[in-house]
């Protein structure tokens, strides 16, 4: 049987070329489809259609018309739901329960979402006294930022990737993105249900391949791109960054995290348990939201120590596709060597192993990049393992004694992305909000998303925040308009 091939998307055209890289199924380790790798070239075209279409009717577009638009792509998604989750689960293997509830859902809210959002979004207006005793009004427009390059990673290809072109689209842009060479499958349907909701040519541009010396680099290179949206490592951003230096370019980051959970004596024990097994073990850990360190206070640490592993024994590992499966395998093979070797550092670093920290059967059985779920303990706070991102289902647990010392444990990183608190007491609640050195806070739940409000990260974990309004000013160009009256 001939393989699926995901192909570029540039200037209303689908173009194959000629060099071309397999789409590995991580659940059987097998090649199911043929990405089409985009030449800088083929970047250079998608940028010229991007532009055209900014000079052409869209350019002109009002909001409204952008917000029916979207809308329309919302619905095209829920109406090739079935093919979406296909491709996100052949591409990523997690299983078709998560991605049917998770995934592909939000790839079709997010442009619901942001089509609400510039139906009504307003501007800014400010009454001015001058020198002469009458006065000046001044108002904000927006414009769009132009052509801007989107640049996604693997984890949640669909959820990612549409949280950037949504409101990408909804403010008037015109777009260059790429999807991570490991997920080009929902990325590609969606410039197919683009173009069925009517966008015009040359607004939304799709190209495959890899980082560097490939489309990402030159998406980033091109003095066509005016900013440059990115999810992914923070090392990838930092390259990201100096390249978009030249040209005084903006960008707007969403990077890595070693997120804590803090779990308080006074927490509902059962309720805690569930929610911290969910925030280290969901997608397999590779959510940049996860968790991965976990202090508890001392009275139920280890109690809670033996329940969480008890979580983790519990999960259903395997065929994405089975019933009640609940953890499917890594990304890729290079990524679980990556965990793998996590996992004997964490050992040479002193860590007791108290469930998994190996290779379950059933990657055996099915062929894929399978990994267990596992808990350490007794790992030091500057190991390495302690203190960098490992990316899947792995967590150290660490007792503390006080609330000082468990604000003190959790801002011990140079990540700064999500932090999750798990206690009864509220007062404390909030009072560690302000003081955990993060862009998000869970109280007593974790992953709870509501798109309006800001969402990135702190220290190496990103930069702005994208998210309701804030989406909308990092996607526009901000006029201030001055009248004398
Ligand atoms: P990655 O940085 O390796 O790749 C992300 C994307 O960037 C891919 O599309 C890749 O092809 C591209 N890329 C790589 N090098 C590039 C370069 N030099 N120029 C241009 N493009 C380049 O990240 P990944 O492994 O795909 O994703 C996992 C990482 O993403 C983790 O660190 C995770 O924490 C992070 N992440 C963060 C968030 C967040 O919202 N903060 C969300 C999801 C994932």
């Amino acid at each position: 049987m001939s393989k699926t091939q995901y192909r570029n998307f540039v200037g209303g055209q689908f173009v194959a070329t000629d060099r071309c890289f397999d789409d590995i199924n991580p659940s059987t380790g097998q090649a199911y489809a043929q990405v089409h790798e985009a030449s800088a070239e083929l970047v250079d075209q998608a940028a010229d259609a991007a532009h055209k279409a900014l000079k052409g009717e869209w350019g002109n577009s009002r909001p409204e018309q952008r917000a029916a638009l979207l809308d329309r792509i919302a619905d095209g998604i829920d109406r090739r739901f079935d093919e979406f989750l296909a491709a996100e689960v052949n591409d990523t293997g997690k299983p078709a329960a998560l991605a049917s509830s998770l995934d592909v859902p939000r790839g079709a809210a997010n442009f619901r979402a942001f089509a609400s959002m510039i139906r009504t979004a307003g501007g800014e207006v400010f009454e001015t006294p001058t020198p002469d005793g009458s006065i000046a009004l001044n108002y904000t427009m927006r414009r769009p930022l132009g052509t801007v390059g989107i640049i996604s990673p693997w984890n949640l290809p669909l959820l990612l990737f549409s949280w950037k072109v949504a409101p990408a689209l909804a403010c008037g842009n015109v777009v260059i993105a790429k999807p991570s060479e490991e997920t080009p499958g929902t990325a590609t349907l969606l410039a197919e249900v683009i173009a069925e909701a009517g966008a015009p040519d040359g607004v939304f541009n799709l190209v495959h391949g890899f980082g560097p010396g490939s489309a990402g680099e030159a998406i980033v290179k091109s003095s066509k791109v005016n900013g440059i949206t990115f999810t992914g490592e923070s090392g990838t951003g930092a390259t990201i960054m100096r390249q978009a230096a030249e040209g005084v370019r903006p960008v707007s980051f969403e990077l890595g995290g070693k997120n804590a959970a803090l779990v308080f004596a006074d927490c509902d024990f059962e309720e805690t348990v569930a929610g911290v097994a969910r925030s280290t073990f969901l997608n397999t850990g590779q959510v940049c939201l996860c968790t991965e360190r976990v202090y508890v206070q001392r009275p139920i640490y280890e109690k809670f120590v033996a329940a969480l592993a008890e979580a983790a024994r519990k999960l259903r590992i395997g065929d994405p596709w089975a019933q009640g499966t609940d953890m499917g395998p890594l990304i890729s093979k290079g990524h679980r060597q990556k965990v793998l070797d996590y996992m004997a550092l964490a050992k040479q670093e002193g860590a007791e192993v108290v469930t998994g920290g190996g290779i379950p059967a059933v990657a055996e059985e099915l062929g894929g990049w399978f990994i267990e779920p596992t808990v350490w303990t007794g790992l030091a706070q500057n190991s390495r393992c302690m203190q960098e991102e490992v990316f899947g289902p792995v967590c150290n647990v660490f007792p503390f004694d006080t609330e000082e010392e468990a604000v003190a444990l959790a801002n011990d990183s140079k990540y700064g992305l999500a932090c999750a608190i798990w206690t009864s007491n509220l007062k404390r609640g909030h009072r560690l909000a302000a003081q955990i050195e993060v862009g998000l806070v869970w109280l007593n739940t974790w992953f709870l998303r509501d798109l309006r409000t800001p969402f990135g990260g702190a220290k190496l974990s990103g930069l702005g925040r994208e998210g309701g309004h804030h989406s909308l000013d990092f996607y526009s160009e901000l006029k201030n308009v001055c009248v004398k009256l």
